[in-house]
């Protein structure tokens, strides 16, 4: 188990200029992101419009750079998944994560943007638990000498494929468009798994099964995919919160609720960035929300009766 003062939960650019603040504030921090390949800046691929970085930079080179400053004043950052939260010590709440470590803090800041799950497909509600799973990293084992498939285009879906694969006889990589979003080389880096096999333009329509997934039916094509798992990490526009196990309110369009001090239903939790609502998606502004969430930790663990600006 590892204590912190503040864990964040998404390395975006909300999480990113939330640990500069919260480690300038010298608040142990560490952020947790599952994989930034799959956050909308990540999945960006030029940012023209943020102030001071060059007009041709990627999202991702943008990140790195916040990743950069923000561990050049101490904040750690760990390729994590963060599956559970428990809020319910006022004085420490706990944080899950998908590989089974569990991090204490103090305070919690929620960064995990809104690139949550897409439409729901046929069939899969019915078979949650039943074959239809989200985390390959925590199912993995239950597939040893089977034949599955990973549904998506991100770093994560392509990394959840390699955990598969140690498993499964035979891993579907089913890319519903024609590209991924990520690197070239992450995709070559595939060419080592034998036993992946990459299928492009794939989008599954249904999932066809009694008690448990049977099989696969794709868009335009008549054959079924027989499969006896399938693991979704199709993205849509949603806010992703589902880790939080309704633990935290929400306002109704499905974003978390916080109020003027970005703090969430939960005192000690605050929420930055398009995981909370807002009328414009914009790096510049979530960044400022992280800013604003951190300087509102700090007030909050140190007891200061106000916010204290970061300058000298
Ligand atoms: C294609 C595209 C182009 C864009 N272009 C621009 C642009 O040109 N200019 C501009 O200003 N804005 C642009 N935006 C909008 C901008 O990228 C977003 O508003 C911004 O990235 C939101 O930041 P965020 O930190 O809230 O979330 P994100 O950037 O989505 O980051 C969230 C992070 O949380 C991680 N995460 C999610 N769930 C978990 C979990 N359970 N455990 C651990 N980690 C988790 C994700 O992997 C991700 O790294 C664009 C968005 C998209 C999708």
């Amino acid at each position: 188990m590892e204590h912190y003062d503040v864990v964040i939960v998404g390395g975006g650019p909300a999480g990113s200029s939330a640990a500069i603040y919260t480690a300038r504030a010298d608040l142990e921090t560490v952020v947790l992101d599952k994989d930034p390949h799959a956050g909308a800046l990540g999945v960006a691929h030029v940012i023209a419009n943020y102030p001071g970085a060059r007009s041709d930079i990627s999202g991702i080179e943008l990140l790195d750079s916040m990743k950069s400053q923000a561990e050049s004043f101490g904040a750690r950052f760990m390729r994590e998944k963060v599956t559970g939260l428990d809020l319910g010590d006022t004085r420490e709440k706990t944080v899950f994560t998908a590989s089974r470590k569990v991090f204490k803090a103090k305070a919690i800041v929620l960064a995990t943007g809104s690139m949550g799950k897409s439409r729901e497909i046929k069939g899969e509600r019915e078979l949650i638990g039943a074959g239809v799973s989200y985390c390959a990293t925590c199912d993995a084992a239950f597939y040893k000498g089977q034949v599955v498939a990973v549904a998506g285009r991100t770093g994560e879906a392509v990394e959840e494929s390699k955990v598969l694969s140690r498993f499964a006889e035979k891993v579907y990589l089913l890319c519903p468009t024609t590209t991924f979003a990520v690197p070239d080389e992450e995709v070559e880096s595939l060419s080592h798994f034998p036993n992946i096999e990459m299928l492009y333009n794939k989008r599954i329509s249904t999932i066809n099964g009694k008690r448990k997934v049977e099989s696969l039916s794709i868009s335009g094509q008549d054959s079924l995919l027989e499969v006896d798992g399938v693991f979704l990490y199709l993205t849509g526009s949603a806010p992703i919160i589902d880790y939080a196990g309704g633990q935290l309110e929400l306002v109704e369009a499905g974003c978390l609720r916080v109020d003027n001090s970005f703090s969430t239903s939960v005192p000690g939790v605050f929420a930055a960035g398009d995981v909370i609502c807002k009328e414009t998606k914009q790096a510049v502004i979530v960044a400022s929300e992280g800013c604003r969430a951190a300087l509102q930790v700090d007030k909050y663990l140190r007891g200061r009766d106000r916010v204290k600006s970061d300058y000298h």
